[in-house]
């Protein structure tokens, strides 16, 4: 959801304390010098009004909108001429967001959009975070019923919940434009569409005089762009940066025109490159990316010290590698285009593995 102002909710069965939980946690977040606005989900036939209010008889008279102001606030009643469900992007667009820092959402917990769930065991409900991949983390009194993860918050700790609002707003407002962002939801991707599980791999981006990469131990299912670590073009890299960070810094230096690298787990590259013989592909979208993929084998007890120059040089003259038994590393002038190579890749690796189990293609 494209929302002006970053937009977090929280999500639970009623009778959790959604409600008390936000009454402890504003005027903490205010008191952080957060301006919270906040957008409630009601019943159907809720009602702020009541009848004998000089408000009330006006709507009541026929008037579809009526605006109260006085010199301390204002109230619209907006009558809805068709009874509908309302989307959370339109209830946030009558903020006046140029005037908040932060949107506090109770309820919409079908919508899209970053969410911290309540969990209390005692109310005997299921938990939402396995179905709900928007779910970033969990505020309960007692265990988990799932394994998860998701940070865990204690409910009778506001400040701590308040300090995971205030760190979360701080990866999330970054710039519109910051690579940062890009590199999180390609990192993302990876994962979501299989070519990486929950923590393997790695990306980076280019961004002036150094590079972001993904940090050491990432999950890509809740890495946020504050995560992320910069490290320089020339020297050490700082603690914190993937373990591969060196293998990314070594591909910048060496092509100047690389603004992008992506490390990936791809099952089907992985298991057609195992005889270690560089592979090309049998399909033609395969073959008009690619003439030939170079596979590299390293030792797996030589990895850290040999990948960086190995792999960093088969990327001068090849967009893509794989390391055998490991995955694979493409480089790119953007994130677009290295996540390009690496799906196609695995696309030609899948298609040969099918070709070669019917037996309709011979051993490449
Ligand atoms: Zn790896």
């Amino acid at each position: 959801m494209l929302t002006p102002i970053p937009v977090l909710g929280f999500a639970a069965y009623s009778g959790t304390g959604k409600t008390t939980l936000l009454k402890q946690l504003i005027p903490l977040l205010a008191a952080r010098g957060l301006r919270v606005g906040v957008v409630k989900h009601a019943h159907h036939d809720f009602d702020m009004d009541t009848p004998g209010k000089d408000s009330y008889e006006l709507r009541e008279a026929g008037a579809s909108q009526v605006l109260v102001a006085s010199h301390k606030r204002w109230v619209l009643t907006y009558e809805k001429r068709r009874s509908a469900e309302p989307a959370l992007a339109d209830a946030v667009g009558h903020l006046c967001v140029d005037e908040l820092d932060l949107v506090l959402v109770e309820g919409f917990k079908h919508e899209s959009f970053a969410k911290i769930e309540l969990h209390r065991p005692s109310v005997g409900k299921p938990p939402l975070y396995p179905g709900d991949p928007n779910i970033i983390a969990v505020v309960t009194d007692g265990a988990p019923p799932v394994a998860t993860e998701l940070p865990l918050l204690d409910i009778n700790r506001p400040d701590a919940v308040a300090d995971f609002v205030l760190g979360w707003l701080r990866g999330s407002a970054v710039r519109g434009d910051d690579p940062r962002r890009d590199l999180v939801r390609y990192y993302r991707w990876l994962r979501q569409y299989g070519y990486n599980d929950s923590h393997s791999g790695n990306a980076s981006v280019r961004d002036e005089d150094g590079f972001w990469v993904t940090p050491t131990g990432a999950c890509a299912d809740t890495l946020s762009a504050a995560d992320l670590v910069r490290c320089p073009l020339h020297g050490a890299c700082p603690d914190g940066a993937s373990l591969d960070a060196p293998l990314h810094q070594m591909v910048y230096q060496r092509n100047t025109g690389a603004g992008a690298v992506l490390h990936s787990h791809g099952p089907h590259s992985v298991a057609v490159t195992l005889n270690g013989r560089d592979f090309s592909p049998v399909d033609f979208e395969g073959q008009y990316y690619f003439d030939r993929i170079p596979v590299i084998s390293i030792p797996y007890d030589r990895y850290l010290e040999q990948a960086p120059d190995r792999v960093a040089s088969a990327l001068t003259s090849h967009k893509i590698a794989v390391v055998r038994g490991h995955g694979v590393y493409a480089r790119a002038e953007n994130l677009n285009l290295a996540y390009k190579w690496t799906c196609s890749l695995e696309s030609s690796a899948k298609t040969y593995s099918i070709a070669r189990q019917l037996r309709n293609v011979a051993e490449v």
